[in-house]
């Protein structure tokens, strides 16, 4: 149901200033008339129990959560919705009618809804995640819920991998360290980047990981910029999927749960499209 809404609305992170968020979340609130100001809250990890405190008094709808702050904002609100608890990390917070801050999580569902706009065969691929971090955690907590056949994380870190995998206790995940990503990618359908490397020009694996990706496999980075790990996919004739989507659905989910309203998609896509274009490097 539609909520009548004014105020404020913010990005909790440090850093904050990089972020699309405003651009495209302002857009959606702008576009329906809504009368809501996104703005840029940059909060060290002193500053969380202060935060917590300024958006218990005035209109303060809620809030959207980055890195470093999404784990410590989990512990901080008042309550966890069943995917926050699953994922152990916050990136939405909404202030409830009664006063209370409910921590929830969309990246998940912003995760796997561009695969569903694709009407990807879950049940029919095996993936292969590189990375084990937050981002990486998302991914298999929705890949699992769609039904996929397998995983296999890869992770510089090998007991990291582990860890996330021991999370979980079920039999379709396995694990390697990041050097064998290329030997265990044979046949795989999905491939994701779910590592910090992209951003500067660098990616995680070498052209022969491509090769090795069962014919017409989904090359999938959520880093939000044509990486090297994109184009490498692309030279080898395999479909490539970006960050962007993902970024924006896990916005438009967000910005449902503060307004109680459908999400303008087009708009927040366009402007976070027009916003990213004019950030990448020449
Ligand atoms: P984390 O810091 O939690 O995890 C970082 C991951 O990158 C770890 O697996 C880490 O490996 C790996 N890594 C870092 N440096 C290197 C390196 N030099 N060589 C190999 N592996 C490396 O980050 P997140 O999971 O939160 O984010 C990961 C990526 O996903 C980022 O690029 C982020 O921007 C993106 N992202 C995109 C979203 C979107 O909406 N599109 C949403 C969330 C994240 P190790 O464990 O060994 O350190």
């Amino acid at each position: 149901m539609a909520k009548q809404i004014t105020g404020r609305i913010g990005l909790i992170g440090d850093p904050v200033e990089h972020s699309l968020s405003p651009v495209f979340q302002q857009a959606a609130f702008d576009t329906l008339g809504i009368p809501v100001k996104y703005e840029l809250w940059r909060t060290s990890t002193g500053m969380i129990r202060a935060r917590i405190a300024s958006m218990r008094v005035g209109a303060i709808y809620g809030a959207n959560i980055t890195l470093p702050h999404k784990e410590a904002f989990a512990e901080a609100v008042d309550r966890l919705t069943e995917i926050a608890q699953r994922v152990g990390a916050v990136n939405t917070i909404i202030h409830d009618e009664d006063g209370k801050l409910l921590g929830d999580n969309t990246d998940v569902y912003g995760f796997i809804q561009p695969l569903r706009e694709r009407e990807f065969a879950f049940e029919e691929s095996d993936a292969l995640i590189l990375g084990a971090g937050g981002a990486a955690r998302a991914a298999v907590i929705g890949l699992l819920d769609a039904g996929i056949r397998t995983i296999t994380i890869a992770n510089r870190s090998l007991p990291r991998a582990e860890a996330l995998a021991n999370d979980f206790d079920d039999p379709r995940i396995s694990v390697c360290a990041l050097d064998e990503a290329p030997e265990r990618a044979e046949g795989r359908q999905l491939a994701i980047n779910a590592t910090a490397l992209g951003w500067h020009g660098e990616s995680p694996v070498g052209p022969e990981f491509f090769e090795r990706l069962a014919p017409g496999a989904l090359v999938y980075d959520l880093t939000y910029r044509r990486t090297p790990y994109l184009v490498a996919a692309e030279a080898a004739g395999l479909e490539t999927l970006d960050g962007l989507p993902m970024l924006v659905h896990q916005g438009a989910r967000s910005f449902e749960l503060w307004t109680g309203e459908p999400a303008p998609l087009d708009v927040m896509m366009k402007a976070a499209t027009e916003a990213a274009l004019a950030r990448a490097p020449s």
